[in-house]
């Protein structure tokens, strides 16, 4: 608890040094130009919506892991929830000129979840996805039945994860350093979506990975025996 209290500060220390420093280089009268000012009021901006992200990223957790936030399960299609998501991700994919491809099950996935909670989990591992992977990569979301669950993966052809990192991305705050300016993030997508899976759904996340060449990230989630 006390690791995570310093990495919370640590994490809103350095958005906030750094909008005091350009703050302070506006108030001196440092900016002479317009450009510098837009520039500078730019930083500033970006800044506050990186502390922005991580307060409601931060607030997503807590309120889920407190339980203040009420868990409605009802019987779902997965192919539906997860088709939302991939509508979500969409414009961002298009941006990169990613391929983006859905693969569902043509079956009913039915399956026993918080609808807004899955959608969330799925929505953070597409986003990662089209983040995490090269313009002009491809990013693909699959579903099937498999036993006695249902499988949704999301599959892309980014830089992947090395072994020791693989491990480590389902940490709060972990960012891959190498990997930290292709995209902006706050390192609590993949911790929240390991909770939503499998404290909230009994389910598993699980990551799959090859340096350079991409990843694939898998969750199961157990279906609903009615007796
Ligand atoms: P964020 O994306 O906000 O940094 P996450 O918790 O969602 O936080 O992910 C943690 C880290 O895991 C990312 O910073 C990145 O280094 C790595 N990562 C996540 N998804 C992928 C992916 N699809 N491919 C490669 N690396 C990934």
């Amino acid at each position: 608890h006390a690791e995570f209290v310093s990495s919370v500060s640590h994490e809103m220390k350095t958005p906030l040094a750094s909008i005091k420093a350009y703050v302070e280089l506006l108030a001196d009268g440092d900016a002479e130009d317009e450009a510098t000012r837009d520039e500078f009021l730019n930083v500033i901006n970006g800044q506050a919506e990186r502390l922005r992200r991580l307060i409601d990223n931060l607030l997503n957790i807590a309120r889920i892991e407190a339980g203040v936030v009420q868990v409605a399960k009802e019987e779902q299609s997965l192919n539906d929830v997860l088709e939302e998501a991939f509508q979500v991700v969409q414009p961002a994919a298009e941006q990169k000129s990613i391929q983006f491809v859905s693969e569902f099950s043509p079956l009913f996935l039915g399956v026993l979840i918080d609808r807004d909670m899955i959608l969330q989990a799925a929505i953070n591992l597409l986003s990662n996805a089209v983040k995490y992977t090269p313009d002009a990569g491809s990013v693909t979301i699959r579903s099937r039945t498999s036993d006695d669950c249902v499988v949704f993966e999301v599959e892309d052809t980014g830089v992947g994860l090395a072994p020791e990192d693989a491990q480590r991305v389902f940490d709060k705050f972990y960012r891959v350093k190498k990997d930290q300016s292709m995209a902006p993030g706050t390192g609590l997508g993949l911790p929240l979506a390991k909770h939503i899976v499998e404290d909230v759904h009994g389910g598993t996340l699980s990551v799959e990975s090859a340096e350079g060449s991409g990843s694939t990230f898998r969750v199961s989630i157990p279906t609903t025996k009615r007796t």
